[in-house]
């Protein structure tokens, strides 16, 4: 059995079965049988059963929010407000897409192009935001007619078996859709190395995302990875530096600070630069560690004992390399749970490890930067290409900027996020799209019919 624990208040709260590679065989084969009978159904029966699982997540939206906040610590108003509607919005927004005729057959010259399922896949994610990143895989390469084995994080297994109810009774059939609960070296590994799967689709880190892609690699799976980030928030200098501090700070903190393309460098004019830190500690120091469950909590604890010591190490390191401690530091907030401090750091330079790492916990790098193109040289100088921000009084000026970005991902004077657009990373931050039809393209193959 695996057991769940919550991170808030470090008590086992459930436990769920753990499956074997046998196991895992088993999901596979049946997927493998399944998987004519689910393609060969009409389209719209699909797109049907994605709005099914969009109606369903909603229908038990207070029950979905409440179970990620006990087993991986998501302040219950971010769960509410975020971590369950963004899935909705995925779902339907694929669902919408093969309505406006994505499998629509194109016509090139003498030939019929297709777009037909890929076979099996292998979908693998984190726990961060579990709900989003299963239905951003399971709803589109079901939709695509491919059957799907699901292993989500051992630290989420709960919010997984509630999605499984929620496919299971928008009608997809035996065999098409199951879940393989365990750790990534057995079970995960069992998975993405089955030589009857067919595609990998992968979230999670980037030391798991090498290690999927080489297995993967010896069947010639089709790998896609969305891994780790760095992102840097850029701050030109005629920006509202108070707005966009504030910003910058919200999407540093999210999700306790577990988010992958978190804007963990906030990037400012160096001669605003101790305005800057000013306005983040103030911002920073809002988020005052305490129970996720409670609707004033803005932030909860770190996922795990594990990840609260390397979130701290991290601290330890940063004030080791020189960087001027802010706000926070590596002590315990509270006696119960894994709770680390809203920190801030200041005075940061690219090369330190804090600017390089991605270190998943509520941990702000304040970089000073002296002009555009040494601010763009610094946001592209992690291995890292996931996700940004730029701010500018000048749109015009804030987009050449966003367009030098090696990033999958910038906001403009934080505009919203939106679960229609491709989702994904350069460098090491992966390969992969998700969201409408970018993530449809993952669980597609395409065909020439020459006539
Ligand atoms: P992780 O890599 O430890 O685990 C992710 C998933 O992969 C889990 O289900 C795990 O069991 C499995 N896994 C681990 N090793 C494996 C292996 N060798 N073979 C097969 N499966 C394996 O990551 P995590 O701690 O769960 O999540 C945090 C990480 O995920 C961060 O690096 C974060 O940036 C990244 N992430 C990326 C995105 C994105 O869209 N790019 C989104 C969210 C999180």
């Amino acid at each position: 059995m695996i057991e769940v624990v919550n991170p808030a208040t470090e008590e086992v709260v459930a436990s769920v079965a753990e499956s074997t590679p046998a196991d895992v065989d088993r999901a596979v084969t049946a997927a493998a049988e399944a998987f004519p009978g689910w393609a060969g159904t009409p389209l719209d029966e699909r797109v049907t059963t994605a709005r099914r699982v969009a109606d369903g997540i909603a229908a038990r939206a207070a029950e979905f929010a409440s179970t990620m906040t006990t087993e991986m610590g998501t302040p219950l108003t971010f769960a509410t407000r975020v971590q369950v509607p963004n899935p909705i919005g995925i779902a339907n927004a694929v669902a919408d897409v093969v309505e406006s005729g994505y499998f629509d057959d194109e016509r090139i010259g003498n030939s019929l192009v297709l777009r037909e399922p890929v076979g099996v896949v292998a979908a693998v994610t984190p726990w961060n935001f579990p709900l989003q990143q299963m239905v951003a895989k399971v709803v589109p390469a079901l939709v695509a007619g491919n059957a799907v084995v699901l292993k989500p994080s051992e630290l989420a297994p709960l919010t997984a078996n509630l999605l499984a109810e929620v496919v299971a009774a928008a009608g997809v059939p035996d065999g098409v859709f199951a879940i393989v609960h365990g750790t990534g070296a057995v079970v995960g590994e069992a998975l993405v190395a089955h030589p009857r799967v067919d595609a990998v689709s992968f979230t999670g880190s980037t030391r798991a995302g090498r290690r999927v892609s080489a297995l993967a690699a010896e069947t010639v799976k089709r790998v896609a990875l969305e891994l780790g980030g760095k992102s840097a928030c850029v701050v030109l200098d005629d920006a509202d530096l108070s707005r966009a501090v504030k910003i910058g700070v919200a999407n540093a903190f999210m999700n306790n600070g577990q988010a992958c393309s978190a804007w963990t460098r906030l990037v400012v004019p160096a001669d605003r630069h101790d305005e800057a830190l000013e306005l983040a500690v103030a911002a920073a120091s809002k988020y005052v560690p305490g129970d996720p469950a409670l609707p004033e909590t803005r932030l909860g604890p770190a996922v795990s004992a594990q990840q609260r010591e390397r979130v701290v190490g991290y601290v330890r390191t940063g004030v080791a390399e020189g960087a001027t401690l802010a706000l926070g530091g590596p002590d315990a907030p509270l006696e119960r749970g894994f709770h680390v401090l809203p920190t801030v750091f200041g005075n940061v330079r690219p090369e330190m490890t804090v600017a390089q790492e991605e270190i998943f916990g509520p941990v702000l790098s304040v970089l000073p930067h002296a002009g555009d193109d040494d601010a763009v040289r610094i946001a592209n100088s992690t291995v890292y290409g996931l996700g940004g921000g730029v701010f500018s009084a000048d749109t015009d000026r804030a987009l050449a900027v966003a367009k030098r970005l090696r990033t999958g991902q910038v906001d403009v004077n934080g505009a919203a996020f939106n679960t229609a657009a491709p989702f994904g990373g350069y460098r090491q931050s992966g390969n992969g799209r998700e969201f409408g039809r970018y993530g449809l393209d993952e669980f597609t193959e395409v065909k020439s019919v020459q006539t």
